[in-house]
């Protein structure tokens, strides 16, 4: 089995190990073979792949039997990897940095521990989906409103845990966070800070801890939503229009994460695309603007509809851009909403998987390539061109999205190919390597990283001779000195682990 760059060979678990965790939890708790152990590989490599495959996965119950787990990993000295629902995909899903990890998932711990409606806060476990989330608020016609992701089946603290984004009020949902309970690799676990420093944001994207509960700050119902885009058809356009967008969002005008996607215009000669995986085809899951925003407005009828004329007096600047809008009550639901307004209503769903694999196959695969970049229409440009480039080179098509912040933008990238051809699934791979370095000559890093891909994710961070990894290190070192908890994710290693 292979193992990597920093000492840590693949692990085999001992056939006593793994009987010791059915003891632990119960044989249904294990999983070794089968689909559903499938399930926990990384979604879009072959059933052959050698590299970041799971050992063997386990679903506690309870954060007793975390710890239990915890213990018996450091008594052992095998490796664990975190997984909430598992469902990263586009950056490995489950699949764990060392090969032969046991994969520590949360689908059974999966308790809406408290809903308060009134302080805007609910208290949930990391098994915790979208979706259940918001069918309880519903069933419960709680008057909360959710932020979620374009794809509603993952882990709300999974989600958050990865800087994850959604498109609301409340979009940022790392830091929507509040209070988390964590379990250390020594075994034992601690509650949410109150006095002295936070330590919240050491459990986000790092491997210091399992987070085993967390606080969630939400959004009262609105009276009213209006959700739509904008379209603007020229390539120029982006300028002016991030322009425009960022000073919005600035002064509270704009609310949440607009997201940008830009179209390309080239006719279908220029083609770079393989098998189904064509420009072509891509258009036809795309808006026809060279580059359109998806929106949302949020508060009172009276605050949405000025936000709304204050939005299209500052469009009008942009000439032919159009703004189309279509006004909700706060209380509407999947029944009343349209499809294409669902991200930006709150309503979680699969509405954008089911229509690429319409498109492309049930063997539909992606990386993601999300670097941080300046909130500028120059930058966009800069993505644009880049991701086209080195897509075409590779054979390989992907629409160039990103998420405007008041300050800065997420790029979200994805580079889209056929999973069934191990050759596709590697040239993505290059691909995306080549886009890492391209970024890194822009002074930009990924915010979030394909498992195969996190060395040299963190790597791009070499202010004065990689302190920031460094630091990490010492960090993972003085938590979990012997690698117990997910070596390797987001690069970090005990400061020991040969690099
Ligand atoms: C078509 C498509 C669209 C997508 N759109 C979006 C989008 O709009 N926004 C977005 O953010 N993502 C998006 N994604 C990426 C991804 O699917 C989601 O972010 C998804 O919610 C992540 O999976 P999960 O919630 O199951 O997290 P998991 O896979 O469970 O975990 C994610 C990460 O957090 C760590 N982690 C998980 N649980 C814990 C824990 N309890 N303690 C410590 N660490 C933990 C894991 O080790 C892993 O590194 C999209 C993917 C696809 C395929």
């Amino acid at each position: 089995m292979p193992g990597n760059g920093h000492g840590y060979a693949g692990q085999i678990l001992p056939t006593e190990t793994v009987e010791q965790l059915r003891r632990l939890l119960g044989n249904e708790a294990v999983l070794c073979e089968g689909a559903a152990f499938a399930e926990f590989r990384d979604p879009f490599e072959g059933p052959d792949a050698q590299d970041h495959v799971p050992g063997v996965v386990v679903q506690p119950a309870s954060v007793e039997e975390v710890q239990a787990v915890v213990r018996l990993a450091g008594e052992q000295g095998f490796h664990l990897w975190t997984s909430s629902m598992g469902r990263n995909y586009g950056y490995g899903g489950s699949a764990p940095v060392v090969s032969g990890a046991v994969v520590l998932n949360f689908r059974r711990m999966n308790r809406i521990l408290e809903i308060d409606a009134r302080q805007g806060h609910v208290q949930i476990e990391p098994g915790v989906s979208f979706r259940q989330l918001y069918d309880t608020l519903r069933a419960q016609d709680v008057p909360l409103m959710m932020s979620v992701p374009d794809l509603g089946w993952g882990s709300i603290i999974g989600n958050a845990l990865d800087h994850g984004y959604g498109y609301g009020v409340m979009g940022d949902h790392a830091g929507a966070l509040c209070g988390l309970e964590v379990v250390l690799a020594v075994g034992s676990h601690a509650g949410p800070g109150g006095f002295g420093p936070s330590l919240d944001e050491l459990f986000k994207q790092s491997n210091l801890g399992i987070v085993t509960k967390a606080g969630l700050w939400m959004m009262p119902r609105p009276e009213v939503f209006a959700i739509g885009t904008i379209q603007c058809m020229k390539e120029a356009d982006i300028i002016p229009l991030i322009d425009m967008l960022r000073s919005l969002l600035q002064e509270g005008v704009l609310q949440g994460i607009p997201m940008i996607v830009g179209t390309p215009q080239e006719d279908e000669a220029a083609d770079p695309g393989q098998g189904a995986f064509t420009l072509a085809k891509l258009k036809t899951v795309l808006r026809p603007g060279r580059w359109n925003v998806r929106l949302g407005l949020y508060g009172p009828a009276e605050m949405v509809a000025a936000r709304r004329a204050i939005l299209a007096r500052a469009l009008s600047a942009i000439p032919g851009a159009e703004l189309e809008l279509r006004t909700y009550p706060g209380t509407a639901g999947p029944e009343e909403v349209e499809p294409r307004d669902y991200i930006s209503a709150g309503i979680p769903n699969q509405v954008l998987l089911d229509r690429l694999k319409g498109v492309f196959g049930q063997s539909f695969g992606h990386m993601d390539f999300s670097p941080v970049l300046p909130c500028s229409g120059e930058a966009a440009l800069r993505l644009d061109r880049a991701v086209r480039a080195v897509a075409e080179r590779h054979g390989l098509i992907g629409p160039v999205g990103m998420l405007v912040n008041q300050r800065s933008m997420v790029a979200a990238c994805m580079l889209m190919f056929d999973a069934a051809d191990p050759a596709r699934v590697a040239a993505a791979r290059t691909a995306m390597q080549a886009l890492y370095e391209q970024a890194r000559g822009w002074g930009c890093a990924p915010y979030r990283a394909h498992v195969a891909l996190a060395d040299q994710a963190l790597g791009a961070f070499s202010f004065n001779n990689h302190a920031l990894g460094r630091t990490y290190g010492r960090l993972k070192q003085a938590f979990d000195p012997a690698g117990i908890l997910s070596p390797g994710n987001h690069g970090i290693w005990p400061e020991g682990a040969r690099g």
